[in-house]
């Protein structure tokens, strides 16, 4: 999971210029996908990274590239910097826009892959690693062109398989909350265990204490879910951009993988 895990010090800046952010509770003011944020310093740091909460600026703690911006800085253009060369500007922007969305789908995959899953299902999905990481490794022109949604719907069907399999170790009840609009709903203390959020709206909903052991949360919303007090060892599918846009506390039982956010 190690190269899934952003470095910024290795990464030309690309999220603080590739991506668009427009004035909303995550962002004080707009900026154009391309245009360098004012904040970005000469040598690719922020220059207000200790106050970005209080400057307005949360949508850039939430925000994870799964280890993207260095792949593409590194590996794909060869240590490439675009402030130096601004020929470079366009394709790394253009390929990282795509290969942050791959990432994280490797995310998934390196994380099903440390299940202990039938032979099978296992092999199916180191070969699925394999295919979508080639697909970050191609020529930036090619990746650029990747269609993320159409690779998402290829990995889905596997990504429930290992889900099912998972949580079938779970007594039930599991429930089952897929796609669920959730939002807003109080749940505190409830016995989640085994149950599944996968694509459920979640904002804001009241999750303080409740047993989220086995859980699985792929692309679940949860933005403002309070979470404090809850138990989420054991859980999947959960991202830090996930982690980050919830309420926490340093009661939280997360998974190893996930850091726990400076801001809780
Ligand atoms: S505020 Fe800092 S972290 Fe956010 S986009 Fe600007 S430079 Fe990047």
């Amino acid at each position: 999971m190690r190269r899934l895990r952003a470095d910024c010090s290795r990464c030309a800046g690309l999220c603080c210029v590739a991506l668009p952010f427009s004035a909303s509770a995550g962002f004080p003011s707009d900026k154009h996908a391309g245009e360098p944020c004012r904040h970005l310093d000469r040598s690719f740091r922020c220059r207000v990274h200790a106050e970005l909460r209080p400057r307005g600026f949360t949508g850039c703690t939430v925000f994870d590239c799964f280890g993207a911006g260095q792949r593409i800085t590194q590996e794909v253009f060869d240590d490439g910097n675009w402030r130096a060369d601004p020929a470079l500007a366009a394709p790394m922007f253009a390929a990282f826009a795509v290969a942050r969305h791959l990432h994280e789908v490797l995310w998934y995959l390196a994380e099903a892959a440390e299940f202990p899953l039938p032979a099978r299902l296992a092999e199916e999905v180191r070969r699925e690693f394999e295919r979508v990481d080639a697909l970050v490794g191609t020529d930036p022109d090619t990746l650029a062109a990747t269609d993320v949604d159409a690779v998402r719907r290829e990995v889905g069907p596997l990504l429930s398989r290992v889900s099912d399999t998972v949580r079938a170790l779970v007594p039930e009840p599991r429930p089952d909350r897929r796609g669920a609009d959730l939002a807003g709903h109080r749940m505190r203390g409830a016995a989640l265990r085994g149950a599944t959020f996968r694509g459920a709206v979640l904002i804001a909903a009241d999750l303080r204490e409740a047993d989220l052991r086995t859980v699985d949360f792929l692309g679940a919303d949860l933005r403002d879910t309070d979470l404090r007090g809850a138990d989420l060892s054991g859980c999947f599918f959960l991202t830090q951009p996930q982690v980050n846009a919830a309420r926490g506390d340093s009661a939280i039982r997360l998974p190893d993988r996930l850091v726990r956010p400076a801001h809780w």
